[in-house]
């Protein structure tokens, strides 16, 4: 693969664009891999791209059943930061947002990883209490972030307005270098390095079956035919429940739709991500000059994956209070993603009942800042057994009981 680079772009520059490689292999099935991964959203692309980078395996395919990166890695509000308040969350969500500090220079793909500091507002005294202590949690696990007044609010996002009648702003927690980055160039750059391993990223490939000979799993049905596998990884968000039932078993999943809009573009007018928790929403500003704005999640079970008017409302009313000037803005165009949430809101890497199949789901709302890091735990677990980063979000904890509660940091928020 040739590298991307400044004198890269020169040179195609001056001979009309015509030595560029494809950013990824066309690739037709073969009749069996070491590792099979179902899903090219984030997750399943950094599973494959560990295996090879982290533990040299690299007969691997990726099956997608659509075009890479069009579940809901390609579109999410993008939003990136690791202040959550258990243990075992700060751990995978900071190593996650550690490996999207070096990114771009690793995969040699502009993600734009912009770490333009996030801050999530209280609006409430039982908000300020709760973020406190998620300060001083955070101040425990290594993870930047401080409890900061409502004077320092305004400085760092002057559009706010932090009188509001209902909900004034009574303090945020911060995290400096949370942020954002361009989605669909996480699923590219990965899909990319994967290919250039000799991965096989094979799109317009569903999974219609799961085969499996003693307890073990041998293999995938698809539309294209069946292909085998020693390793099977399914990494599908949404449609985790789906596959499940392929594979014979049951995940505690709840598969809802989760909306998002944006705005007509606009000059600069902000340049931190803000969460608004209580009245529900968020707001960062894109690079084109449009409002990204997000609300909460379907109140029913559904696999659709398109926005709704009633949302528009909800949200954008949601969040006039505490941003005024959205009231004049008009709003460009709105999408929806099937995201699979858990009764604990912590995500699930694990094995299987089924030997040999593994799977990575439960994301949610808020899994796009954890794809570096959950790739990295996936591709561990497939490999070795277990990983420090995932052991503790196997399947077995809702046996157990031994949920990790982050309702309060991921329930709305993203
Ligand atoms: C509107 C919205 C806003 C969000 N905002 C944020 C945010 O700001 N920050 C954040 O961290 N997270 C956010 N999220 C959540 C985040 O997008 C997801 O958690 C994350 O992208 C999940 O990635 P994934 O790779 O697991 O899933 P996906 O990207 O959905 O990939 C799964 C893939 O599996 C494929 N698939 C399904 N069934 C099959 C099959 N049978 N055969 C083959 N392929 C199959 C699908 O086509 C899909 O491409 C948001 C989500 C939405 C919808």
């Amino acid at each position: 693969m040739k590298r991307y680079s400044a004198f890269a772009i020169a040179r195609e520059a001056l001979r009309g664009h015509t030595g560029w490689d494809r950013a990824w292999a066309r690739a037709e099935p073969k009749a069996a891999y070491d590792v099979i991964i179902v899903g090219a959203g984030g997750h399943g692309l950094a599973t494959a791209y560990y295996l090879g980078r982290n533990h040299g395996i690299r007969n691997v395919a990726i099956l997608e059943k659509g075009w890479l990166g069009g579940g809901n890695t390609g579109r999410n509000t993008t939003i990136i930061r690791s202040n959550y308040l258990q243990d075992p969350s700060a751990a995978i969500y900071e190593k996650s947002r550690s490996l999207y500090e070096t990114l771009s220079q690793e995969l040699n793909y502009n993600v734009m990883f912009s770490p333009r500091g996030v801050m999530m507002l209280a609006q409430t005294h039982h908000e300020v209490r709760g973020y406190q202590r998620t300060a001083h949690a955070n101040a425990l696990q290594g993870v930047a972030t401080e409890f900061i007044a409502p004077a320092k609010v305004k400085e760092l996002c002057p559009i706010i307005n932090i009188d509001g009648p209902r909900y004034p702003v009574l303090g945020a927690l911060w995290q400096p270098r949370g942020g954002t980055a361009r989605h669909d160039a996480v699923a590219w750059g990965y899909a990319r390095a994967c290919s250039d391993m000799g991965m096989h990223v094979l799109q317009k490939t569903e999974v219609t079956g799961v085969r499996s000979e003693n307890g073990q799993v041998t293999g995938v049905e698809t539309n294209r035919g069946f292909i085998g596998c020693g390793k099977l990884g399914i990494v599908v968000a949404g449609h985790s429940g789906v596959l499940a039932d392929m594979a014979g078993f049951r995940l505690p999943i709840e598969s809802v739709a989760l909306q998002a809009l944006v705005s007509e573009p606009i000059k600069p007018c902000m340049d931190v991500v803000v969460m608004a928790n209580t009245v529900h929403g968020y707001m960062s500003q894109s690079d084109k000059g449009e409002m990204v704005i997000g609300g909460g999640a379907d109140g029913y079970n559904n696999y659709t994956q398109r926005g709704s008017f009633h949302h528009i409302e909800e949200t954008v009313r949601a969040l006039i209070e505490t941003f005024p000037m959205i009231s004049r803005l008009k709003m460009l165009r709105q999408w929806g993603g099937i995201v699979d949430m858990t009764g604990d809101r912590s995500p699930i890497i694990s094995k299987t009942p089924l030997g040999g199949c593994f799977i990575n789901c439960g994301w949610g709302t808020g899994g796009f800042k954890a794809i570096p890091g959950s790739g990295w735990a996936m591709a561990e677990l497939m490999v070795k057994g277990a990983s420090p980063l995932a052991d503790d979000f196997s399947l077995g904890r809702f046996r157990e009981g031994r949920f990790i509660d982050e309702s309060v940091a991921a329930g709305v928020a993203h």
